[in-house]
C-alpha cells in the first residue's frame, strides 16, 4: 500500500495556519481587509490583553447571507477572484479564501452578519475549526467578527507570542497604517481600558496625518506627487482563443506616487517610520525602501532614517501580489521602473522644498531613536497653536512602543475631538496637491520664500570665528560656514566631474600610505575614480600606494586621513559599488576636507561670498553627509519669544 494520503481539511487548515496566522496583529490584519474588502466606511476594533484573549472587528460593509457566512469558513472559498486569469487583476485586498477557516482553526470564532438587503442577520460560532451553532439573528447591517483566546488549541505557538503591551502596539500599528491608507473612511480601536485612535472621516491625507500624529509631524513633512504613463511592454493578454469579440488590449495605464516624505532634518534611527502602500496595501517592500535610501543620499546621512508615507498606485497588471501568504510582498512587473520613479519623485520633491531648519524646532527636534511619529505629543501642540473649537481632552499616558514594522504611538483619547478641527486651518499648514496633478511637484509657499530668504542674506559677523550670523527681513539666520562651504563644494565638484577630469595638485614628494587588504580591494575598486577627482595613486608593493597627486585645496596633511576614510567608507558598505555611490561619497569627502574650518575668521565678504554661492547650491539646507547647513529665527518666533505677539 502506498504511504502518501490527502491531508484532513482540519489539518490542512492548520497548516495554512502557520503561515498566515503569525500573531494577534496578524489575524487583525485579515479581518481589516476583509472589512475594507466588503467596502466598509465604519471599521470599529477592540481588543483585550494584546489580542490574546480577544480581537473584535466590527464593520458597515456589505455583510454576508446565511449560505455565504458558512462558506466563508471553507477552505479556498472567496467572493474575491474566480479563475486563474482573476489573478493577475487582484483589485481586493483578500483573494486567497483562506484567511477565515485558518483564523477559526486556532481560535474560537463568532461571526456576526447580516447582508443590508436581508431581513435577518446570521450568528456562527466556530471553535478550533468546527462549527458549534448557527442561528438566525436580529442585527445591524454589516459584520462582527469575534475572534477569542488565539492558539488556545496549539500551545506551542501561543507560548511564541510577546508580551500583551508588544502584541498590543502591533495591533495599533496595525489600525493606524490602515487609517492613514483610507482618510474617507471612520477607524477605532479600542483596548479593554480606553480608546486608543478614533479617526472620523476626512478629505484628505495630509488631514488624516493632522489627526492621529498631530501637526509637528505634518509640518515636518513635504508632499510628492508625481504621475508617469507606464509603457506597454509585455502586459500579459488572454491567448488569442481565449478573447471575446470585442475584445481591446489591455492600456498601459499611469503609474501614480502620492504621499509624504520628511525633510531632511527629521531624522530617525531605524526604518520603522517607513510606510509604504501598494494600491492601498500596505507592504514590506526592499526595492521601494531603496529607492527611498537614494532619494535621501547626502541628505541625511546613511546611518539615519526619514519619515515616509506613499502611495503608489499602479494597474493591477503591473503588480503581482500573490507572492507572500500574508500579502506583504508584492512583486513588480517593472522593477527597475519602479524604483526610479519612486527615487527621482522624492528626490524632486526634497529639492523643491528646500527647507530651512527651524532654529527653534531644531533644539527641540533631536534624533529619537525609538520614536517613530508620537501622535500624543503632536496633538498637545496643535491643541495649543489652534484653540481648537473642541476643547483639549486629557491625554492617556500609556506609551505603546512599537516593534518589528511598527511606530510608536502614544495611546490618545483626545482624537475625537480633532474631528472638528475647521478646514482653513489645514490649509495654512500644508498645501496638498490636486488629485489629478500630473507631473507638477506639490508647490510649498514656504519653502519658496526660503529659497528667496537665502540670497538675501547680509552677514553682520561670526559666533566663535565658527559661524556665520545673517539676517534679512525673514529674520536671523546661523550658517555653519563648515558645512556651507561643504554643500557648495560638493555640487561644484560633481558638476565638474561631469565635465572634465579633474587635474590634481602634486605631492612635493610621493605619499606613501598602507592599506590593510580590505582597503586594498576597495582601493583596487575606485581608483579610476579616485582618479578623475585629481586624486593620483598607485599600488606600490603589496600593501602600500604611493599618492602623487591629490586634489586641489586639500591640505598635504590632510590627504592620508582622507584617503583611509574613504575607503573605510566603503568597506562597510554591504551593497554592491555603483559609480554614482562612489563618485558622491568621493565628492563628499573631498567637500569636507577643502572646506573653510570652524574657528576661522572671515572677513565680510568671504562670508558675502559664502551665503551667495549657498544660495544658488540646488539643496542648501543640509550638508553632504546629511547636517543641517542653516538654523532660522523668524521674525515671529523672536516676537513670540518677546512676548510682543
Ligand atoms: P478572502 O478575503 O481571501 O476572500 P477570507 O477567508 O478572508 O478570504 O474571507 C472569505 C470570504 O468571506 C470573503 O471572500 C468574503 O466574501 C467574506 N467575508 C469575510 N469577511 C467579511 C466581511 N467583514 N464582510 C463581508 N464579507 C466578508
Ligand atoms: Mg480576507
Amino acid at each position: 500500500m502506498g504511504r502518501i494520503h490527502l491531508l484532513s481539511e482540519h489539518v490542512a487548515n492548520k497548516i495554512a495556519a502557520g503561515e498566515v496566522v503569525e500573531r494577534p496583529a496578524s489575524v487583525l490584519k485579515e479581518l481589516l481587509e476583509n472589512s475594507l474588502d466588503a467596502g466598509a466606511t465604519r471599521v470599529k476594533v477592540q481588543v483585550e490583553a494584546g489580542g490574546k484573549k480577544l480581537i473584535q472587528v466590527i464593520d458597515n460593509g456589505c455583510g454576508m447571507v446565511r449560505d455565504d457566512a458558512l462558506l466563508a469558513f471553507e477552505r479556498h472559498a472567496t467572493s474575491k477572484i474566480k479563475d486563474a486569469e482573476d489573478l493577475l487583476n487582484i483589485h481586493t485586498l483578500g483573494f486567497r479564501g483562506e484567511a477565515l477557516p485558518s483564523i477559526a482553526s486556532v481560535a474560537r470564532v463568532v461571526l456576526e452578519t447580516r447582508a443590508a438587503d436581508e431581513p435577518g442577520g446570521t450568528l456562527l460560532d466556530i471553535a478550533g475549526g468546527k462549527i458549534l451553532r448557527v442561528e438566525e439573528a436580529g442585527l445591524p447591517p454589516g459584520t462582527s467578527i469575534i475572534v477569542r483566546d488565539l492558539f488556545f488549541n496549539t500551545p506551542a505557538r501561543k507560548k511564541f507570542l510577546k508580551a500583551e503591551s508588544t502584541e498590543l502596539s502591533h495591533l495599533a500599528s496595525l489600525v493606524t497604517h490602515y487609517a492613514l491608507a483610507h482618510p474617507e473612511k471612520h477607524f477605532e480601536l479600542h483596548s479593554a481600558t480606553h480608546a486608543m485612535l478614533v479617526a472620523p472621516p476626512v478629505a484628505s491625507h495630509s488631514e488624516r496625518i493632522y489627526q492621529v500624529f498631530g501637526r509637528e509631524t505634518l509640518d515636518q513633512l513635504v508632499a510628492v506627487a508625481s504621475t508617469v504613463k507606464l509603457e506597454r511592454v509585455g502586459i500579459p493578454e488572454p491567448p488569442p482563443w481565449r478573447r471575446d469579440e470585442d475584445y481591446e488590449p489591455p492600456v498601459p495605464g499611469d503609474m501614480r506616487l502620492h504621499g509624504f516624505v520628511s525633510k531632511p532634518e527629521v531624522q530617525k534611527l531605524n526604518r520603522n517610520s517607513i510606510f509604504i502602500f501598494v494600491n492601498n496595501r500596505l507592504i514590506r517592500d526592499r526595492l521601494v525602501q531603496h529607492a527611498i535610501t537614494e532619494a535621501y543620499r547626502n541628505i541625511l546621512p546613511p546611518t539615519v532614517f526619514p519619515v515616509v508615507l506613499l502611495f503608489i498606485e499602479l494597474p493591477n497588471v503591473e503588480v503581482d501580489v500573490n507572492v507572500h501568504p500574508s500579502k506583504i510582498e508584492v512583486r513588480f512587473r517593472q522593477q527597475a521602473m519602479v524604483h526610479d520613479f519612486v527615487r527621482d519623485s522624492v528626490r524632486a520633491a526634497l529639492m523643491k522644498a528646500r527647507p530651512v531648519p527651524q532654529f527653534t524646532r531644531e533644539i527641540t527636534a533631536q534624533p529619537n531613536a525609538a520614536a517613530g511619529l508620537s501622535p500624543g505629543a503632536g496633538m498637545r501642540v496643535a491643541a495649543n497653536d489652534f484653540a481648537l473649537q473642541a476643547p483639549p481632552q486629557p491625554v492617556m499616558s500609556e506609551r505603546l512602543q512599537f516593534t518589528g514594522g511598527g511606530i510608536a504611538v502614544e495611546a490618545n483619547t483626545a482624537v475625537s475631538g480633532f474631528g472638528a478641527i475647521p478646514a482653513p486651518v489645514m490649509q495654512k499648514t500644508l498645501v496638498v496637491p490636486a488629485g489629478d496633478c500630473g507631473n507638477v511637484l506639490a508647490e510649498e509657499p514656504q519653502s519658496v520664500a526660503d529659497e528667496l530668504a537665502l540670497a538675501s542674506l547680509k552677514p553682520v559677523g561670526q559666533v566663535r570665528d565658527s559661524f556665520i550670523l545673517a539676517v534679512n527681513a525673514d529674520g536671523l539666520f546661523i550658517i555653519d560656514q563648515h558645512v556651507a562651504h561643504e554643500r557648495v563644494l560638493f555640487e561644484k565638484i560633481l558638476r565638474e566631474r561631469d565635465q572634465a577630469v579633474q587635474e590634481g595638485q602634486r605631492m612635493l614628494m610621493p605619499l606613501i600610505v598602507e592599506l590593510t587588504p580590505g582597503q586594498q580591494a576597495v582601493f583596487a575598486e575606485i581608483t579610476g575614480e579616485l582618479r578623475r577627482n585629481g586624486f593620483e595613486a598607485d599600488l606600490f608593493g603589496a600593501k602600500t600606494v604611493a599618492v602623487k597627486t591629490a586634489p586641489a585645496g586639500i591640505d598635504s596633511a590632510q590627504v592620508e586621513r582622507m584617503l583611509l576614510e574613504l575607503l573605510d567608507q566603503f568597506q562597510q558598505e554591504e551593497q554592491a559599488l555603483n559609480l554614482e555611490k562612489v563618485r558622491t561619497r568621493i565628492a563628499a569627502s573631498i567637500a569636507c576636507h577643502a572646506a573653510i574650518k570652524i574657528n576661522t575668521p572671515l572677513e565680510q565678504t568671504k562670508m558675502e561670498w559664502l551665503l551667495r554661492e549657498l544660495a544658488k547650491t540646488e539643496c542648501p539646507m543640509s550638508c553632504p553627509h546629511g547636517r543641517p547647513v542653516v538654523l532660522r529665527y523668524s521674525v515671529k518666533e523672536i516676537q513670540k519669544a518677546f512676548k510682543r505677539i
